[in-house]
């Protein structure tokens, strides 16, 4: 059994984990990562090659500074890395005038300065002849988005750490964990205990067994994604085609111009909530929500609504209010976690690290933080 002292442990090396692990080695910490599974496994949140990054976004303008130093930390550690992490492809916000949607995301645009064009249907379709919307349907475009390379944004973030002297250990979860009387923890795995002055628990899906704290606060529930034979490849291609939300009234699905698979990624409906265990290893998506993903691409991108090429199921963490939690253990100031949940946390998971790696070496971040608070949660 192995009994070693470190700066910091991260417990959860995947989308958040993996950029904390890389902002705390890049300080000159000592550093262990503990993962439940390998690296790129595909039982969390951040399988199936990429994820949106919107700025524009709907979800709030409180977001908007953190997602553009995300950006602009994507570009960074990408070049670092040696891996194009961030593809810029332009973003558009679908759904009907009045549906709040684009509404939101122009107030997020207005209020930070961000370049944009709100689109009606005519527009749309001479832009983006792909897509066969209602009418009725406009459109924000945001030509800064696009979208984040996920898998392998958490290689290069462990590799980065690792050329800093980060230990990284996969295959090995933490089982349990408590703070010491010198304000330090020790966090026990099957193959040993170890010590440090800071613990930064990023384990997704599973974070209630490390933070009970959050047990009477998140769900996870099952999300399908798949991949589909396109008969007009060209109107998919990056460059032709943007990554894009879309409201319909079958729901909130959303999408990415092709990469890296000849397939066109539909994933969705976003709202859809078919509570899942983490714990249960069937990840076969849901049968009701591809049956869902097909009558939208039938309905609204028929060019692409050709057989699924293949189809992943993957688990969102969902808060009540659909916002992060990004906060200290109660009662342990030297344990910080973040739920970076509800399906739209990986565009932010460079700056995430970061703010991390702030909180465990200061205490503070130059972000505000409070709308991610555990506390607002608390009634
Ligand atoms: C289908 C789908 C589509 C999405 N689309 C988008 C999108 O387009 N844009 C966007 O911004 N976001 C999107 N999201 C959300 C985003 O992917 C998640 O917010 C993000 O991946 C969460 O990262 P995480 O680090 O919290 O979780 P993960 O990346 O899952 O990492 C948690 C890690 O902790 C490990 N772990 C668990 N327990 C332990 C333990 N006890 N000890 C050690 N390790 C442990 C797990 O194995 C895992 O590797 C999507 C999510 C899904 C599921």
């Amino acid at each position: 059994m192995t009994s070693q002292s470190y700066d910091v442990i991260v417990a959860g090396v995947g989308a958040m984990g993996s950029a904390a692990c890389w902002h705390l080695a890049q300080r000159g910490l000592k550093v262990l990562g503990l993962e439940r599974f390998d690296l790129g496994h595909a039982m969390g949140s951040s399988h199936g090659l990429n994820r949106i990054i919107r700025l524009a976004y709907f979800e709030g303008s409180h977001y908007v500074p953190i997602v553009r130093r995300a950006h602009e930390l994507w570009a960074q550690t990408g070049a670092e890395a040696g891996m194009q992490l961030l593809h810029v492809t332009g973003s558009v916000d679908l759904a009907p005038e009045g549906a709040g949607m684009v509404e939101s995301s122009l107030k997020s645009c207005l209020d930070h300065g961000l370049t944009h064009e709100v689109l009606d249907g005519k527009e749309i379709a001479r832009r983006f002849p792909a897509f066969h919307l209602p009418a009725g349907h406009l459109g924000l475009w945001q030509p800064d988005g696009g979208f984040v390379a996920s898998e392998k944004a958490i290689y290069a973030h462990v590799g980065l750490a690792q050329s800093r002297g980060a230990d990284i250990r996969t295959n090995e979860p933490l089982l349990d964990w408590s703070p010491t009387a010198d304000g330090g923890v020790t966090v026990r795995t099957e193959r040993g205990t170890y010590s440090a002055g800071r613990l930064v628990i990023t384990s997704g899906g599973w974070i209630t067994d490390a933070v009970p704290a959050l047990a009477s606060k998140l769900t996870t529930v099952r999300q399908a994604i798949g991949w589909f034979t396109t008969r007009r490849p060209e109107l998919f291609r990056q460059g032709a085609f943007p990554v894009f939300i879309l409201t319909v009234e079958e729901g909130n699905f959303y999408g990415f111009p092709l990469y890296e698979h000849p397939g066109f990624k539909l994933g969705g409906p976003h709202f859809a909530r078919e509570p899942m265990d983490p714990r249960d290893p069937d990840r076969t998506p849901s049968p009701q929500q591809v049956a869902m993903i097909r009558e939208c691409l039938a309905r609204y991108l028929p060019d692409a609504a050709g057989d699924p090429l293949t189809l992943k199921g993957c688990v969102y963490t969902v808060s009540p209010d659909e916002d992060f939690v990004i906060d200290t253990v109660p009662g342990v100031p030297q344990a910080v976690f973040a739920s970076c949940c509800s399906g739209h946390g990986f565009k932010f998971a460079s700056a995430i690290g970061e703010i991390l790696a702030d909180l465990s070496t200061s205490g503070r971040s130059a972000f505000n933080l409070s709308p991610f608070s555990l506390g607002r949660l608390a009634a």
